[in-house]
């Protein structure tokens, strides 16, 4: 029987700590009732440096229950690099990532872990209708994923971070070096065999978004720039187009000195194209210091969390980190 292991990264999240643990774990043991996982299943609770309750809550439920693991994180370093720590760190045959607020249906586990059982390496949680969102959200959201696929970004239509992976897949991800992280894109690149599970996504039934506009936008840009060379493309296509141009311009103005007596008009024609060709190598210069950005960064390494503390107490193992194949 497989043993499966839960992570939920966990950003100031007391309110929903204790009622989440409670729902996972009789959903859990009802799976294990069923004979369908292991009654060693486990659930890692990630704190991503929260302020509030978090960290001592999540130690109440390692005193309450065995099979409550935590990591805390030594600050924030928001939901992806909390994700990955906990994907790292979770030991069993098929790891499941999951929010703290249990928006995604825990009912989709068991279809997870039927897919699993069927070899699958990969299994992607996606969602049905985004009823429940705002109308700005939904747009937002689904133009994105469009954006994405015409970037050239392979990611699952309305997937985020709900899925289950096999400990092969979480191996192989471990030899990702990405320091710019976006899971979601990652994974399809694992390859593997992989499928899809649809479920309804609720809403949250306590506490607020941690997922202010500013980080979402923040991960949307990580999205397209860790990906996709395709802004920088663009550029020189719009770059070679603008040279074609400002050739045929140079033989239209030769051929009116040559064959007419018309005066050259001196004035926009010089000032004009200043701008013009102004803005477009401003804006080039920034694209490609967004990519020489991130190239010093991959080149620098460093390591995405540093655990501070984790219970039960680990300290005589070797504290594994972000990518231990390299280090
Ligand atoms: N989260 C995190 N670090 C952060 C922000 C969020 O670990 O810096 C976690 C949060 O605790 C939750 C998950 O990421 O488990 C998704 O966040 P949230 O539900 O607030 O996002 P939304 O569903 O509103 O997009
Ligand atoms: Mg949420």
């Amino acid at each position: 029987m497989i043993v499966l292991a839960i992570v939920v990264p966990c950003y100031n999240e007391e309110a929903v700590l204790p009622e989440m643990t409670k729902r996972l774990f009789s959903f859990l043991d009802d799976l294990a009732h069923r004979q369908l996982i292991s009654e060693a299943s486990r659930v890692y609770l990630v704190d991503d440096g929260s302020q509030d309750r978090t960290w001592s809550l999540i130690a109440q439920q390692v005193a309450i229950d065995s099979r409550v693991h935590g990591i805390k994180l030594s600050r924030n370093r928001g939901h992806q690099n909390a994700l990955l720590a906990g994907l790292l760190h979770a030991e069993g045959d098929a790891v499941i990532s999951i929010d703290a607020d249990l928006q995604d249906d825990l009912n989709a586990i068991e279809q997870m872990v039927e897919e699993f059982n069927v070899g699958k390496d990969i299994v992607y949680g996606v969602r049905k209708q985004r009823d429940r969102d705002t109308r700005f959200k939904r747009m937002t959201a689904e133009g994105y994923y469009r954006l994405l696929v015409m970037m050239g970004v392979e990611v699952v239509f309305n997937h985020a971070d709900y899925r289950l992976l096999s400990r092969r897949a979480i191996e192989a991800l471990r030899q990702f070096r990405e320091v710019n992280l976006f899971l979601r894109a990652v994974i399809p690149l694992l390859g593997f065999s992989s499928s899809i599970v649809y479920y309804q996504r609720k809403e949250r039934f306590a506490g607020e978004s941690k997922y202010p506009l500013r980080k979402m936008l923040s991960l949307a840009w990580q999205g397209i720039t860790s990906f996709s060379a395709v802004p920088l493309r663009m550029i020189t296509v719009a770059g070679f187009m603008i040279f074609l141009g400002s050739l045929s311009i140079t033989v239209w103005a030769i051929g009116i000195r040559l064959f007419s007596d018309q005066a050259v008009p001196g004035w926009a024609s010089t000032v004009v194209p200043i701008y013009l060709m102004g803005g477009i190598q401003l804006l080039g210069i920034g694209v490609i210091g967004e990519y020489l950005a991130k190239t010093y960064m991959e080149t620098k390494a460093r390591p995405l969390f540093i655990i501070e503390q984790q219970i039960p107490d680990k300290n005589n193992e070797p504290m594994k980190d972000a990518h231990p194949p390299h280090s």
